[in-house]
């Protein structure tokens, strides 16, 4: 008879990060009762309008832990059950509102149930069941929250994108050293991408809004400092921080940071990363605050990201 625990080479007691992924639809309104409807609706423009809306939301649950003698961090059916069990059956086709007390706004201490505060409160559903890392919440394909267990502290994503032309090359090198730094992207007449920007920022959930910063200000900022200025654009000739600065994919994601810093300061936020994607080959990313280096949790999730 063969013993199970033979010599098979496998990783247990190994730590391994795994993700698990669940949909559901759900729908919600921003709607304070102390507010008129006039205040609810500048506060938070056609979310306020009844009954609601919904959206199709998209989670991704990423644990840590050692792997166990049949190589797993854990079962994966245990893992399906407990999101569905907490989480998604209480949610799916459900009003957000009405589903979970934290957001009955009747009360106190009720929140309205954005994206960065509903993903929260799904970490406390979840935090007993399983070894919780990191978790993310789509809202749309364009706006997502993280959180990592941190009491109020989240942060928000919005992607957009323009299309713009650019040319690689330092006007004071003669175009054959600029063709061997820069290849093909030296070209005299230049070349174009479509460009995919993510804005991360991060912040506190107020109780009460459930917002990190007001994120209809927010993307005004991005479309009016970014998009509006750079779409359709030949970077080097239209945009005057590129006479003499090459527009490269770091340099763009440097510039859009800095342009944005401090105006999201302004609306009570703070802008934590930049990434701009030039092609599906490659990006860069930028992170405001030099201590606040790429972790192991940023790059899981930026993996995820990849394999969606
Ligand atoms: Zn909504
Ligand atoms: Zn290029």
């Amino acid at each position: 008879m063969q013993e199970i625990t033979s010599h098979f080479p496998h990783g247990e007691g190994r730590r391994c990060v795994i993700t698990r992924r669940a949909c559901f639809s759900s729908s919600h309104l921003y709607l304070l009762p102390e507010l008129s409807q006039d205040d609810n609706s500048a506060l938070f423009g056609p979310c306020s309008l009844s009954p609601g809306h919904g959206h199709n939301y998209e989670l991704i649950v990423a644990m840590e832990g050692p792997l166990n003698e049949f190589g797993m961090v854990l079962n994966l059916s245990d893992v399906k059950h407990a999101i569905k069990k907490e989480v998604t059956s209480q949610l799916d086709f459900r009003f957000l509102n009405e589903a979970w007390p934290e957001f009955d706004l009747s009360k106190p201490e009720g929140c309205l149930p954005t994206t960065e505060s509903l993903v929260r409160i799904i970490w406390e559903r979840l935090k007993s069941h399983l070894p919780l890392l990191s978790l993310r919440l789509y809202e749309n394909p364009k706006l997502w929250a993280d959180y990592q267990g941190n009491a109020m502290d989240a942060y928000l994503t919005v992607q957009t994108h323009f299309s713009a032309a650019h040319r690689l090359a330092r006007e004071d090198l003669p175009q054959k050293e600029n063709e061997k730094i820069f290849g093909k992207c030296a070209r005299p007449n230049g070349h174009g991408h479509n460009y995919f920007v993510e804005i991360t920022v991060k912040g506190k959930i107020h109780p009460r809004t459930g917002m990190i910063c007001d994120l209809s200000a927010l993307n005004s900022l991005i479309n009016d400092l970014i998009v509006e200025p750079f779409d359709h654009t030949f970077l080097n000739k239209d945009i005057p921080y590129f006479s003499d600065c090459v527009p490269t994919a770091e340099n763009i994601a440097l510039h859009i940071s800095d342009k944005l810093t401090k105006p999201i300061s302004a609306i009570g936020g703070s802008l934590y990363k930049v990434k701009l994607q030039e092609s599906p080959n490659n990006a860069a990313e930028v992170y405001t605050n030099a201590s606040e280096s790429k972790t192991d949790i940023q790059e899981s999730i930026n993996e995820i990201n990849l394999l969606r």
